[in-house]
């Protein structure tokens, strides 16, 4: 594909377009901005000297979003009192145009969209005002008076002369990216989303390869306008303020003189437990700690304060590690506008679909700083910071006048974050319980449970199929007749026969044809191997007749006995019947059955499976208990 092309009217040199559709574009040779006119190019203006270059992204820059490739052609710079940004104009392999910001290294893509609705006027426009899109709720999360810097390279549309613009933030819950640009009217509005550094999967950044985490924004030689000490910025372009290390004067880091803005006197060192320019491997990552503070909250008039580290990579932005008697969170800010809803007694907030529950709302002061910070520090700076929950995760609100901030943490434990930072010895152990500490067993429980009624369904059927096919097991059965007062003797043994497996119960089970007779059998059941034997003895009588009621019976031709806990052998009965003298004899058949362990072998087997899962969901609740009892929505606490 042939690329338009024509000369720079100002100084002869042939000026290529990577868009067929730009409008306007700069001459790379005598820094003309050149506007199209028909087929020609006019000179308006010429390119100012941009300051100190901190973004990794560059005209030229290549990468994907939603697998669609783009390339970076143009640029719109913009400063404010909290920092600046760039707006750089991408356009996509079938010709679409598009914006990436990179607002402190958070990236954003956006299109210029139709409003859907009325966009109200510049002087209307304030944060928290909210618009229903779509069906989607777009909240403004901030107001920003931008000044206009300069620009580069091919642009949609002619823009130059701009001083001060207007730019409102929207966001929703679940990252969604929206901007009203007043700097037309009527105002622009551009729609999109925020978007992860390595989804974007950027080729051609600006000097790649020699990388540190701070490199290209490290500065140093610098000198403390206080005490003369030597200073670096780290992330220089996005930091606001940096702490003299040697006196604790706040310093404006945007200022070429480093003008003091407050000098705090720190009633005592505090030693951060990773100290500042450690470098640590996060999410894959490497980052710097940069900045340390110490906040305090006053709940019940007891302070209560915990460590803040902020980490910088030049790519990939900030994070922070939080660290509260010895309990560590993850963190990031998230370009959100969580919906707040109610959980019954308690706030709860919904992000990217996932339900967080209200656990504290607070006034945090900033007591101590060290290092470097991409906003302006102030000790003695109060804002309001409320927390929600969903173990293991953490979602916090930094909530000022003029802006709502939104992270996300996920619990760490102190040897995670050795590990990550390779620091020396052993982290401080953790104490007490931490709000988003996930539980012993933590997700387990439920598992547990699932696994112990998969368990039960299992026994259930066992115990089923043994007594339907096994209840009892025969081990002897043989018919025998006895004439009372006969020559034969009487006593004599039975055949040998073997009683199998786990000692158990073993059954002997007389059946007689008995009438109006009494039988009496001396039993012996002996073991073959050893002679021990064990002795016992049963009658069996049975007599039936007619009186004046009817008939009746008394006894039984049957009669069982057991034995408990035979242990397995070989075996044989010793019998020796006896009858009355009437002479008549009889024939019964002795029957051995070895029984079945009995039903409450299963009762302890499903007790003893149910302890683990009992025992985890007790530990689990006890544990939310004495979670929840820290919280401000804790029931009893005001
Ligand atoms: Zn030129
Ligand atoms: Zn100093």
């Amino acid at each position: 594909m042939s690329q338009p092309a024509a000369n720079c009217p100002n100084c002869g040199a042939l000026v290529r377009f990577r868009w067929s559709g730009a409008i306007q574009t700069t001459c790379e040779y005598c820094r003309s901005i050149l506007v199209r006119r028909d087929v020609n190019l006019e000179k308006v203006g010429e390119v100012a000297d941009l300051p100190h270059e901190v973004s990794p992204i560059q005209i030229g820059t290549e990468g994907t979003y939603r697998n669609k490739a783009f390339q970076v052609v143009g640029r719109i710079l913009y400063e404010f009192e909290e920092g600046g940004w760039n707006e750089w104009h991408i356009v996509f392999n079938d010709g679409a145009s598009g914006w990436l910001s990179d607002a402190q290294l958070e990236y954003v893509i956006s299109f210029l969209s139709q409003a859907p609705g009325p966009l109200p006027a510049a002087a209307d426009i304030h944060r928290a005002r909210q618009f229903n899109w779509n069906g989607v709720e777009y909240d403004v999360t901030s107001v920003t008076n931008a000044h206009y810097v300069g620009v580069a390279g091919e642009l949609p549309f002619e823009y130059w002369d701009k001083r001060d613009v207007t730019f409102a933030d929207l966001r929703t819950a679940d990252a969604r990216f929206g901007t009203i640009d007043y700097s037309d009217a009527p105002p622009l509005l551009f729609l999109g989303e925020a978007v992860d550094f390595d989804a974007l999967h950027l080729k051609n950044l600006r000097e790649l390869e020699t990388e540190t985490p701070t490199s290209k924004t490290a500065v140093s030689g610098l000198q403390c306008p206080s005490c003369g000490g030597p200073l670096t910025l780290n992330a220089a372009g996005h930091s606001l303020s940096v702490v003299c290390p040697q006196c604790h004067a706040i310093l404006d880091a945007k200022d070429p003189n480093l003008q003091v803005l407050e000098k705090f006197e720190a009633k005592q060192q505090i030693k951060p437990l990773i100290p500042l320019g450690m470098r640590g491997k996060l999410h894959g990552a490497e980052y710097e700690v940069i900045g340390f503070q110490v906040r305090q909250t006053d709940t019940d008039d007891v302070p209560d304060s915990w460590a803040e580290y902020l980490l910088y990579n030049r790519f990939k932005g900030f994070r922070y590690l939080t660290e509260y008697n010895g309990h560590w969170n993850d963190v990031r800010t998230v370009p959100v506008s969580p919906k707040i809803i109610r959980m019954g007694v308690k706030p709860g907030a919904i992000v990217m679909g996932r339900k967080y529950t209200g656990f504290d709302d607070d006034l945090a002061t900033t007591t101590y700083v060290l290092g470097e910070f991409p906003w302006r520090v102030h000790v003695g700076e109060k804002n309001r910071v409320r927390d929600f929950i969903a173990v293991p995760q953490i979602l916090s609100g930094e909530i000022s006048e003029n802006e709502e901030v939104w992270s996300l943490g996920e619990y760490m434990t102190g040897g995670q974050v050795w590990q990550a930072f390779s620091l020396p010895g052993q982290p401080p152990p953790a104490t007490g319980i931490y709000l988003n500490q996930p539980a012993p067993f933590g997700g387990q429980v439920s598992s547990m449970w699932r696994v112990f009624l998969n368990l039960l369904s299992g026994i259930i059927l066992l115990a089923i199929l043994f007594y339907v096919f096994t209840g009892q097991e025969s081990v002897f059965q043989k018919r025998y007749g006895f004439t009372p007062h006969s020559k034969a003797e009487a006593s004599f043994v039975t055949d040998v026969f073997e009683v199998k497996g786990h000692p158990s119960n073993v059954e002997i089970s007389i059946n007689t044809d008995l009438q109006n007779a009494w039988a009496y059998f001396n039993l012996a059941l002996i073991n073959e191997a050893t002679g021990q034997g064990y002795d016992f003895g049963r009658e069996v009588s049975y007599y039936t007749g007619r009186d004046s009621d009817g008939a009746w019976s008394e006894g039984g031709r049957k009669d069982s006995v057991t034995i408990p806990a035979v242990e397995p052998g070989r075996y044989y009965l010793r019998v020796e019947p006896e009858m009355g003298q009437d002479g008549r004899s009889m024939v019964y058949t002795l029957d051995i059955k070895r029984s079945v362990p009995s039903a409450s072998f299963f009762l302890i087997a499903v007790v003893l499976l149910a302890l683990p899962p009992i025992l985890a969901t007790w530990r689990g609740a006890k544990f939310e208990v004495r979670r929840w009892s820290q919280s401000r929505y804790a029931s009893g606490h005001s």
